[in-house]
């Protein structure tokens, strides 16, 4: 089988694990009826950056009232974490969002693991999150829609250098933002 290599000498079919199906600027821009066109029912969530900053605990009232909305819209929302720290579960109790944690993203672990939960098949689900290494490499390698959006904040240098090394592939994906 003939492998074709991209501009940056990776083989392109490994190339397209790297970029997302989908680029919001926020996660609360994604709207329900959005993810019923593409047949998503359950929507994975990466925590850090993609719902809360890392710098604070308490999330923001249109985060909140986003959770409502797709609850109410019966898309089942799951957060998938790397996190070891307790504020992930601390979250998921106060505000009823179900998590798992010590997802070890780019694996696919802890993505199998809920989609096992809730029964849903690799088309019905999707894992919005802000890290292409770790989120959209993830939902990739599971099979089912990544969705990017901005980190929230990148208040350190080594966040900054990441975003860096991840401008290629928003580069390359950027026909796949969804204006809103
Ligand atoms: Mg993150």
């Amino acid at each position: 089988m003939g492998t074709s290599e991209s501009t940056y000498g990776i083989p392109e079919e490994n190339m397209l694990s790297f970029l997302p199906d989908f680029i919001f600027q926020t996660i609360t821009q994604i709207r329900p009826a959005f993810l019923r066109e593409h047949g998503v029912r359950l929507l994975l969530m990466d925590f850090d950056n993609t719902m809360l900053p890392y710098t604070t605990d308490r999330p923001e009232q249109p985060l909140l009232d986003w959770i409502a909305g797709m609850q109410d819209a019966g898309i089942t929302l799951c957060i998938v974490s790397n996190s070891h720290k307790q504020r992930v579960p601390h979250f998921s109790q106060q505000y009823h969002v179900p998590c798992v944690t010590h997802a070890a993203k780019p694996g696919t672990r802890g993505i199998r693991e809920a989609m096992a939960r809730y029964g849903a098949a690799p088309q019905q689900t999707a894992l919005v999150g802000d890290q292409i290494y770790t989120d959209v490499l993830g939902a990739k390698r599971a099979g089912i829609t990544a969705i990017a959006v901005r980190s929230i904040h990148n208040h350190t240098v080594w966040l900054k250098l990441r975003h860096l090394l991840e401008l290629p592939f928003l580069a390359m994906a950027r026909k796949r933002r969804v204006e809103t």
